[in-house]
């Protein structure tokens, strides 16, 4: 799952370009509707526009009824359900054992910002890809700068 996911967001990167010809504000909300079809199915995604499944073992936190970004919380039970729906596995259990298997499990320890609702509904692939663009940007611009 984490490599189908990464590959995808390297050829929205590589896209990028083409994207931006076409205009990212326009292609927002076509974007937006298919992630939240894709993301949906595989992730039960919530469309917080501030993915966070590669730092969260691919499980999505949005899905936690507390919403905690930074789980788990102090409630989670011993056979690692939720305290809230007890039906429901813990959303950073599962995230843990996401983590074991990925490449970079230590980006589950990194803290997360919390969420910022004013971009729910909207893409975060697009979102990533402007902010990988403009870092790329940013390392070329610094690298040409007469020292
Ligand atoms: S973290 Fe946000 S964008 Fe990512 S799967 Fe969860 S709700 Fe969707």
């Amino acid at each position: 799952m984490e490599s189908c996911y990464s590959a995808l967001e390297k050829t929205l990167v590589m896209m990028a370009p083409v994207l931006e010809r076409i205009g990212m504000d326009r292609l927002e909300k076509p974007v937006a509707f298919i992630e939240k079809n894709i993301k949906g199915v595989l992730f039960d995604c919530q469309m917080c526009g501030q993915c966070a499944l590669g730092k969260t073992g691919m499980s999505c936190p949005m899905n936690c009824p507390k919403t905690i970004r930074n789980g788990p919380c102090g409630g989670v039970r011993e056979d690692g359900f939720c305290e809230v729906k007890p039906d429901m596995r813990c959303v950073w259990v599962e995230g843990w054992s996401g983590a074991q298997k990925m490449r970079d499990s230590g980006e589950f320890h990194v803290v997360q910002f919390a969420v910022d609702y004013r971009l729910k509904g909207s893409s975060s692939w697009l979102r990533e890809v402007r902010r990988i663009r403009t870092e790329k940007q940013t390392n070329v611009q610094s690298e040409e700068a007469p020292s």
